[in-house]
């Protein structure tokens, strides 16, 4: 399971969700919300799957670490959901409280004293990019296109046109399992090719960020153009999660695809595009089952043809890979 805080002691084998629910209520103020079988699907980029059986959106920290240790009082998981741009939702949903960074006071922009900016979770990069270049600041044009937010990118260390959000990011604000709010520098994160092994167990509440230098915004958009030409021509419109597979070592899972005959293959409303092979794409009413469907028939294709088994990097919510291919 990807990105869980697990319950601490005593899980419930069935647990009653509306008493769930109404006990994360009762510890929070009126601005946060939590809310019972909230679709998930709609709240990613793919567009498919179930509901969380309950969803809590958190308007404070105070709110966000009472909920953390609600959930973990109440022997159930908890998953933080950024803005879905890299998850399938399964169709039967999250058995789980998935906290949600929608509230307005995780999108912060702040510039510090020292030249940083501090970006709440919930900052979506593209806010983030549109942001720096008001400001002058340069160094985050390689993130314009993933539509993320902070928080899921850190923890996915996202990255495109050489850079990565983490060469960026000198220090992450992360409530840990207990409930305890730390500053940790990039070198604690245990940073790697789309992961952070920090934020497996944790929650990213912000991060300082470090801009290359000041430049013209003009300048600075002129780039952000050329990049967003660049992802225009080489990716599909359509609804999709991103790359499905990680490129394997000295070879990329794109290129596998396309020689197995794969694009335009369809399950269901799941089709791999036929701009980029590495894409699944909701052509209108995919479900769940039918992204994993192709996933499998990807799998087998690739590695009959090539010797290679492909390994998912979109993340399966709240589940194992395992237990869909
Ligand atoms: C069209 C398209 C293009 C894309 N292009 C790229 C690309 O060029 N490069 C790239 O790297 N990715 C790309 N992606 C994938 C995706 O946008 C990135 O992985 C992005 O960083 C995910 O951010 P998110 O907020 O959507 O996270 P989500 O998908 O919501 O979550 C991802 C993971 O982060 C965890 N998470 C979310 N918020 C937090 C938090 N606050 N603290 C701790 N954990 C958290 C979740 O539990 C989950 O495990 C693309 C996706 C699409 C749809």
């Amino acid at each position: 399971m990807n990105s869980l805080l697990a319950p601490t002691a005593g899980a419930l084998s069935l647990p009653d969700w509306d008493d769930v629910a109404s006990v994360l209520r009762a510890g929070v103020g009126p601005e946060t919300r939590i809310t019972r079988e909230e679709s998930l699907g709609s709240r990613t980029t793919m567009g498919v799957g179930g509901s969380a059986r309950v969803l809590a959106e958190p308007a404070n920290v105070a709110d966000l670490r009472a909920v953390v240790r609600g959930a973990a009082a109440a022997g159930v998981p908890l998953l933080p959901i950024g803005r879905g741009s890299n998850l399938v939702v399964p169709d039967d949903g999250v058995d789980a409280v998935v906290v949600a960074f929608s509230h307005a006071a995780w999108s912060a922009f702040s510039p510090q004293a020292d030249g940083r900016i501090r970006a709440g979770a919930g900052l979506r990069l593209k806010s983030l990019c549109g942001q720096a270049v008001k400001a002058g600041l340069q160094g985050f044009e390689f993130l314009e296109g993933i539509p993320g937010s902070v928080g899921g990118s850190l923890r996915m260390n996202a990255g495109a046109m050489g850079g990565w959000i983490w060469d960026v990011t000198d220090e992450a604000e992360v409530l840990r399992a207990d409930g305890e709010v730390v500053l940790l520098p990039r070198a604690a994160m245990g940073v790697d090719y789309r992961q952070c092994r920090g934020l497996e167990g944790a929650i990213a509440l912000g991060a300082l960020l470090r801009p290359a230098a000041q430049a013209e915004g003009d300048a600075i958009g002129r780039q952000i153009d050329v990049y967003r030409r660049k992802r225009q021509e080489s990716q599909p419109k359509e609804r999709s999660a991103g790359c499905v597979f990680r490129n394997p070592p000295g070879g990329a899972a794109g290129r596998l695809i396309d020689e197995a005959g794969l694009k335009g293959a369809r399950e269901g409303d799941a089709q791999v595009s036929t701009v980029h092979a590495n894409f699944i794409i909701n052509l209108g009413a995919a479900r769940a089952a039918d992204v994993f469907a192709l996933m499998r028939r990807i799998r087998a294709t690739v590695r009959e043809r090539s010797g290679v088994l492909l390994e998912p990097e979109v993340l399966c919510f709240g589940r194992r890979w395992e237990d869909f291919l």
